[in-house]
């Protein structure tokens, strides 16, 4: 009998999985799905100076600060990355993610292109990319009004704004149409699986695979 038996999941470095989309080609119910089904995996939560939408909880969807207490995190190099967007800074805070991924802990970062890509030049090995389409531009819309959280100026920016989101689509590794969010979710999910899988991310593989080849066959 081989007498080498996987107790515990075996060590392996956690990865930045991130999700980008226009706003409202349902990004949100596909990261919030992931979050309840995989314990492994945890939300980044970023610090924005945008205000709290209704429902919204401090500390669990972002950290809602002050301009001035943004630019000093900005100073102090505290952001892993950060970007404008809708008039507003959205930023990742450093200190979580790189004590979690020394830890094995995967982090799942809903962040835009621009972010996505600081995050890549600063961590390439370690990071996924997968961006989600809205099934039309027509569908975009309706998702976006039946929110009603935004007022219509601030709609029609975002749909402005989704078509110059969609021209960075190219910036990531896996593409996957939202047509029907259960599809889109177990897409996601497989490859944020595969992407677990990787030789190079499992670094318990190496003493597992030697006690494997050492051992006399049974
Ligand atoms: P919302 O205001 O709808 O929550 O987010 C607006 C946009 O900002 C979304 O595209 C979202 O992915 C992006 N975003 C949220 N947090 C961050 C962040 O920490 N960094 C960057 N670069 N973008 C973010």
């Amino acid at each position: 009998m081989i007498n080498t038996v996987i107790q515990a999941p075996l060590a392996r470095r956690g990865l930045l999985f991130i999700l980008s989309s226009p706003s409202g080609a349902g990004k949100s119910t596909i990261a919030r799905m992931l979050l309840e089904q995989d314990k492994h995996i945890a939300l980044s939560v970023s610090v924005t100076t945008r205000p709290p939408r209704p429902g919204e909880i401090d500390g669990k969807d972002y950290h809602f600060i002050d301009e001035a207490e943004f630019h000093r995190l900005v100073e102090d190099n505290a952001l892993l990355e950060w970007a404008k967007v809708f008039g507003h800074y959205y930023g990742t805070p450093k200190a979580q993610v790189k004590q979690g991924l020394r830890e094995g802990q995967d982090f799942l970062f809903d962040i835009d292109w621009q972010g996505t890509q600081q995050l890549y030049q600063r961590a390439e090995g370690d990071v996924v990319r997968v961006f989600i389409l809205p099934p039309s531009l027509e569908e975009l819309h309706r998702r976006l009004r039946s929110r009603n959280t935004d007022s219509e100026e601030v709609i029609a920016g975002r749909m402005a704004r989704a078509q110059d989101e969609i021209s960075h689509w190219d910036g990531y590794d896996f593409v996957v149409i939202n047509d029907n969010v259960e599809n889109c979710f177990e897409k996601v999910r497989q490859i944020l699986n595969s992407e677990r899988m990787r030789r190079a991310r499992q670094t318990g593989l190496i003493d597992y695979v030697r006690d494997l080849m050492n051992t006399p066959s049974p």
